[in-house]
């Protein structure tokens, strides 16, 4: 939380220097940060797209994450979910189905990627790729992605440790534990 974000890696990867005042804290318990109301209640709007996606995905028999990208005025640019399972795609994560859903953007700054779980290093390295300005995430308990060195780098992190994301993907990995260790790449 104390780390500085990398002004220097910032630069180097074309943002300005309002991209990398960062909301606050990455834990989200309890909202030390002090995330402004309107803030929280926007994420969890966004988070609600995400959660559809998520439940979408899970009725397929795949993968239940979804995410989102949103515009920097809050329009949806694109949606989707998971579908390593349906495509037989190890590369189609929710984020990434998100991302490419929403097409060609000339410029990914004020834009917003929600996703129902802390994104992997590939989703992580996708919004640093692209320069996206915020990750809204709905849990990291079941598993803890890249958002912390998201956060280092200027990307600015809102985790809302929702109840619901947390028990749809406890629950899947205790029915399908081999599918989600292929998921996120463990032998
Ligand atoms: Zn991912």
């Amino acid at each position: 939380m104390d780390q500085a974000p990398d002004q220097d890696r910032t630069r180097q990867w074309g943002q300005d220097r309002d991209s990398v005042r960062r909301y606050g804290g990455v834990d989200g318990h309890g909202d030390p940060s002090g995330h402004p109301d309107h803030v929280q209640e926007q994420a969890r709007t966004m988070l609600a797209t995400a959660v559809a996606e998520a439940r979408a995905g899970l009725a397929e028999g795949g993968v239940p994450v979804g995410a989102a990208l949103y515009g920097p005025d809050g329009t949806l640019l694109g949606r989707g979910h998971n579908r390593r399972v349906q495509d037989g795609d190890p590369s189609l994560h929710a984020e990434v189905a998100a991302f490419r859903a929403a097409g060609r953007q000339r410029d990914y700054r004020g834009t917003t990627m929600v996703t129902t779980l802390s994104p992997c290093w590939l989703c992580s390295g996708l919004v640093r790729q692209f320069g996206i300005s915020r990750v809204v995430i709905g849990e990291a308990r079941t598993f803890h992605g890249g958002h912390d060195w998201l956060a280092r780098h200027g990307v600015r992190i809102v985790l809302l440790d929702d109840p619901g994301c947390a028990a749809m993907m406890r629950d899947f990995i205790g029915e399908h534990p081999e599918l989600w260790q292929e998921d996120i790449g463990v032998v």
